[in-house]
């Protein structure tokens, strides 16, 4: 079994990375943003008390991120494990994530958040393919792939940034620490190139995979 989460700022790349790891080391890919917005978008019970905190760039309480998480890894069938994006982000979902006994903390690490923001506020998305690029990649905002118009996704503003780097510092940071006590860290510089990252992932998550003996 391979039980691992990622962590990173906001704009560090967790996205793209994680679709391919979970997909070359055969992982249940589970993106707690992914079920936080479903369950904003069918205006569940749980899915409006949520809404009020996103809305303006805060996060939801860790009890319900939690539940939704257990449920999740309930059910690994056909998988050889999973890969949490992004959780858990503060140490009280850390407190109530122990059962989960992850095996590896896949620690994306920017150290310029300025860059992080250009990135964020940069980011353009296509409401019809889902494919993520840039404004100045594609000015005319134009989807390269299927001609729809690209879109900004509604927490890439500023003020959401600056919010969430500053809860990412303060309550993200720590959690990271107290993992690398325990020796469970795999720390990636996600200041290079994009293929440049994910080389030093499979890198790095090899060894680990080997010295940990997970099969
Ligand atoms: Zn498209």
């Amino acid at each position: 079994m391979k039980r691992f989460v990622i962590l990173g700022a906001p704009g560090s790349g967790k996205g793209t990375h994680t679709y391919k790891i979970a997909k070359q080391y055969n992982l249940k890919h589970i993106v707690v943003g992914d079920v936080v917005k479903a369950e904003i978008r069918n205006k569940t019970e749980l899915g409006k008390i949520m809404y009020e905190y996103t809305s303006v760039g805060k996060f939801v309480p860790s009890e319900i991120v939690i539940d939704v998480l257990k449920s999740q890894v309930k059910n690994l069938e056909g998988f050889d494990g999973y890969i949490i994006d992004t959780a858990p982000i503060n140490m009280e979902q850390k407190e109530a994530m122990k059962d989960f006994a992850i095996d590896g903390v896949i620690w994306l690490k920017v150290t310029n958040y300025d860059m992080l923001k250009e990135r964020i506020l940069n980011r353009l998305i296509c409401p019809n393919c889902r494919r993520v690029t840039t404004k100045s990649k594609y000015p005319n905002k134009i989807c390269p792939c299927c001609g729809a118009t690209l879109e900004q996704r509604y927490d890439d503003n500023e003020e959401t940034f600056n919010n969430r780097i500053v809860q990412y510092i303060d309550k993200t940071l720590p959690v990271i620490r107290e993992y690398q006590k325990q020796g469970i860290v795999i720390e990636i510089n996600a200041e290079q190139e994009k293929q440049e990252v994910y080389n030093e992932i499979c890198d790095k998550l090899d060894k680990f995979i080997i010295e940990k003996n997970l099969v």
